[in-house]
């Protein structure tokens, strides 16, 4: 049998921490703990579901725009991301490589794949320059089911 879990290279909290002191940024303790929920899981999650859980995890009710804000951050210092389809936020399983926005998604479980494949960015790339076209974004999500869900 395969391993089950999806394999990420995402930084540990300490890590995140320690990488958001480098540049500046403020790991408050509201960022630090929507943080670890999302690494606790493999799902991406709804910013609604992480409110949700992060209210449940500290047994208080939060004033959404607490959430979403940490949730802003993460994605601004690049330690999260949000797929485009499902509206949901993953922690990012490449910290500090190039990111071309390249995921997996199963439709059964909800585990999500963050790929890195150059071989894959730089045909959609060539491709995008031989019709004249200059790409700004790359977002292509693939949706299906995983190993695990498979039959
Ligand atoms: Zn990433
Ligand atoms: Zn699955």
């Amino acid at each position: 049998m395969k391993a089950t879990q999806v394999e990420s290279d995402a930084l540990s909290v300490a890590e995140a921490e320690a990488f958001c002191r480098s540049r500046g940024a403020r790991f408050t303790p509201m960022r630090r703990e929507v943080y670890a929920l999302m690494l606790s899981e493999s799902t991406a999650r709804s910013a609604y579901d992480l409110l949700d859980a992060m209210q449940r995890r500290l047994g208080r009710r939060l004033a959404p725009p607490t959430v979403y804000r940490a949730l802003e951050f993460l994605l601004v210092q690049g330690l999260i991301h949000k797929l485009e389809t499902t509206h949901s936020y993953l922690p990012c399983a490449h910290p500090g490589a190039a990111h071309q926005g390249l995921y997996l998604v199963c439709t059964d479980c909800g585990v999500t794949e963050e790929l890195e494949d150059e071989a894959v960015n730089g045909l959609l790339r060539d491709r995008a320059h031989a019709s004249g076209f200059a790409p700004r974004r790359q977002v292509v999500e693939l949706q299906g089911t995983c190993a695990r869900c498979r039959p």
